[in-house]
């Protein structure tokens, strides 16, 4: 069955950057979300994480985006050690960030999909519910398109493998 999704060529290859259990996921995720997605961050520098934390700090404009620092903190998006990233910055297509009704459905069926393929949604966490409790209304900082895993979780049979 062809996917609802058709990600962008700069989707994938931002895609290939992240840990496999998660990549595998996001491309089941494409078969059934009802609209279309796209990967705007896997992996990420150091560099580029210090360009983040200064947003919004030091007197640069704009709202903070980040309380990692890349250097005393490292983000999930930071090389695991293997080369990959353990989180990823997904979103409705096209980009709209007063939509946030859109996040929350495509959480949703992140969420479904997780727990279709590894049966429990432990693995993940959102930004949109760090403590993972449900409540959406009890967060100090949002981040609706961070999706990461947790290590050392998520081995799926090969049977049910993409
Ligand atoms: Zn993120």
């Amino acid at each position: 069955m062809r996917p609802y999704v058709d990600f962008s060529k700069r989707s994938l290859s931002r895609l290939e950057t992240v840990v496999t259990p998660l990549r595998w996921v996001i491309l089941e995720v494409a078969n059934v979300c009802p609209f279309d997605l796209t990967v705007l961050e896997g992996i990420r520098s150091a560099e580029r994480q210090k360009e983040l934390y200064s947003k919004g700090r030091y007197g640069n404009p704009g709202p903070i985006v980040t309380h990692i620092d890349g250097v005393t903190n490292h983000s999930m998006h930071q090389d695991n050690g293997h080369g990959k990233s353990r989180a990823i910055d997904i979103a409705p297509w096209p980009l709209d960030w007063d939509n946030k009704l859109a996040f929350h459905v495509m959480a949703g069926v992140i969420f479904s999909v997780c727990t279709s393929m590894y049966g429990t949604r432990e693995n993940l966490r959102w930004g949109g519910d760090w403590n993972g409790n449900w409540d959406y209304r009890d967060q100090s900082f949002h981040d609706l398109p961070h999706f990461e895993w947790r290590e050392g979780t998520g081995e799926l049979p090969h049977s049910k493998r993409p």
